[in-house]
C-alpha cells in the first residue's frame, strides 16, 4: 500500500531533492531525471513538483549512489543493507518516526554502474536505462512501495531488457497487450497515477 508523506510536504505538493550523486556515471542525469518526473506528474494531472534542494537537512529526498554496503539514519534509527551496484533497479527507503505511518524523508540509492546482459557478455548500460532507473525511484519517493509495482508502465518491478548495439541503445520494457513496449517514451499508467493520487 502507498504511504503518505507528512502534512507539511503534502500541503506544499512538492518534494525537495538533494543531489548527493557526486561525480561519475550519474552526475549528468540528475537534472534530466527531475525534468522527466515533473513532466510525467504534470501530464498525469498530479499536482506534485520535484525541486532540487540546497542541503541535506532541508531536503525531503536524498539521492546517492551505492555499491556494496549502504546505510541511512533517520529518527535515531539506522537502516543498513547490501546493495548490488550492478543491478538495474535502485533502492528507496521511505523513512518516518517509529510507529508513525507518515514518511518524513526518503533515501534513494542508485546502482553505481548498472549492467546489461548482451549476447556478447555483460557491460555497463547507457543513458536511457539509467534515466528510467532514476525516475522509477522518484515514483517510489511519491510514497509507493515495492508492493505497488505495476505491470503496465515504468513502475514495473521486474521489466524486460533489450540490449542495443551500444549502451545508449539499451532499453528496458514491458509486455503490453500488443507486444513489447520499450522505454523511452516514459509514461505512468492509470493504476500508478491512482496510487500516487491516493496518498496526496
Ligand atoms: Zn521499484
Amino acid at each position: 500500500m502507498p504511504k503518505p508523506w507528512i502534512d507539511s510536504v503534502k500541503n506544499a505538493r512538492s518534494l525537495t531533492v538533494r543531489n548527493n550523486i557526486g561525480s561519475g556515471n550519474w552526475s549528468s542525469l540528475f537534472s534530466r531525471g527531475l525534468r522527466e518526473i515533473n513532466r510525467l506528474l504534470s501530464s498525469s494531472s498530479l499536482n506534485i513538483t520535484f525541486r532540487e534542494a540546497a542541503a541535506d537537512a532541508s531536503a525531503d529526498v536524498i539521492v546517492a549512489v551505492g555499491n556494496g554496503p549502504i546505510s541511512y539514519t533517520h529518527d535515531n534509527t539506522t537502516f543498513t543493507s547490501n546493495f548490488d551496484g550492478k543491478r538495474l533497479h535502485g533502492y528507496t527507503g521511505l523513512a518516518g518516526r517509529e510507529g508513525s505511518p507518515y514518511i518524513e524523508k526518503a533515501f534513494v540509492f542508485l546502482p553505481t554502474a548498472p549492467e546489461m546482459h548482451t549476447p556478447s557478455g555483460t557491460r555497463r548500460t547507457g543513458i536511457q536505462v539509467m534515466t528510467l532507473i532514476l525516475i522509477h525511484e522518484f515514483v517510489h519517493c511519491c510514497g509507493l512501495t515495492d508492493n505497488d509495482h505495476s505491470p503496465d508502465d515504468i513502475f514495473n518491478g521486474n521489466p524486460t531488457t533489450n540490449p542495443g548495439s551500444r549502451p545508449d541503445g539499451d532499453r528496458v520494457g514491458i509486455m503490453g497487450s500488443n507486444g513489447y513496449v520499450w522505454f523511452p517514451p516514459f509514461f505512468l499508467s492509470n493504476s500508478t497515477v491512482g496510487k500516487i493520487q491516493s496518498v496526496w
